[in-house]
């Protein structure tokens, strides 16, 4: 992160936001016939969609697991989501995120109910302008409510950050580019259980604590459009 530009003038973030506001936020619940559950989740520029498969029995046979069953996650930036055209494939980075995921959503799976099976969830990236890896969770999480997955609440992710020495909440591509902190949270919106927070730049104890303050709200509001989307199937459906 490096900081070479003028990101917060009177209080106003370089699209108009204050610093406690969260981007536009779209969801939609259902988007893939072929899928056993699957979600879209928009915030700004940022889009996700991801697909659920299972539970469904694990192969190799000797992955499985006799009392539990596990959670895969794949991440991936599509080639056309991204400025300058990524490289088709998995990546390190890619990877990375597809492992603190499975982290995020397996906590809030009941995966005893399931031994020996997999739950498998893909989230594809169509459109990064930061929070990525946030918005692909919240679309994942929609995603595994709508395959009916019997689980302990919905996973809510916002990252909160700091430009210009100040925190904000729901950095967009610039602010993530020339800020001075990106941290990304996912919780439990309900419980206030936590389940990921990363955090890349430098920061103090007092500081880290009102970015932390900022992201729970968010996560927040988050989770309130992840149930009006839930809601809004559930009475398509009746
Ligand atoms: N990005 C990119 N190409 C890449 C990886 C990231 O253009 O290969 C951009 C993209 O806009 C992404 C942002 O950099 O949203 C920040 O990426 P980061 O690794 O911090 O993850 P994110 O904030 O997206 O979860």
């Amino acid at each position: 992160m490096s900081e070479n530009k003028e990101l917060l003038k009177n209080g106003k973030r370089i699209d108009g936001r204050g610093i406690e506001d969260l981007r536009d936020m779209e969801a939609e619940v259902g988007i893939f016939k072929r899928a056993d559950g699957s979600g879209y989740f928009r915030m700004g520029n940022t889009e996700a969609v991801a697909a659920v498969f299972g539970p469904r029995e694990l192969h190799p046979k000797h992955r499985q697991k006799p009392k539990r069953g596990i959670l895969q996650c794949r991440y991936n930036l599509t080639p056309f989501s991204v400025e300058d055209r990524k490289r088709p494939g998995p990546s390190r980075r890619g990877k990375e995120i597809g492992k603190v995921s499975e982290g995020a959503l397996s906590s809030i799976v009941f995966l005893e109910e399931f031994p020996t099976a997999t739950i498998d969830v893909y989230m594809e990236v169509i459109s990064a302008d930061a929070g990525t890896r946030c918005v692909a969770l919240n679309a994942a999480s929609i995603a595994l409510a709508d395959a009916g997955v019997p689980m302990k609440g919905l996973i809510s992710a916002c990252a909160a950050g700091k430009i210009e020495d100040t925190p904000v909440l729901d950095l967009k591509g610039e602010e993530d580019k020339d800020g001075q902190v990106d941290l990304p949270i996912a919780m439990n919106a309900e419980t206030g259980d936590i389940t990921l927070l990363q955090m890349d730049g430098m920061t103090d104890i007092d500081e880290m604590d009102e970015m932390l303050g900022l992201a729970v709200k968010g996560c927040k509001k988050v989770a309130e459009k992840q149930r009006e989307a839930l809601m809004k199937t559930f009475e398509d459906s009746k």
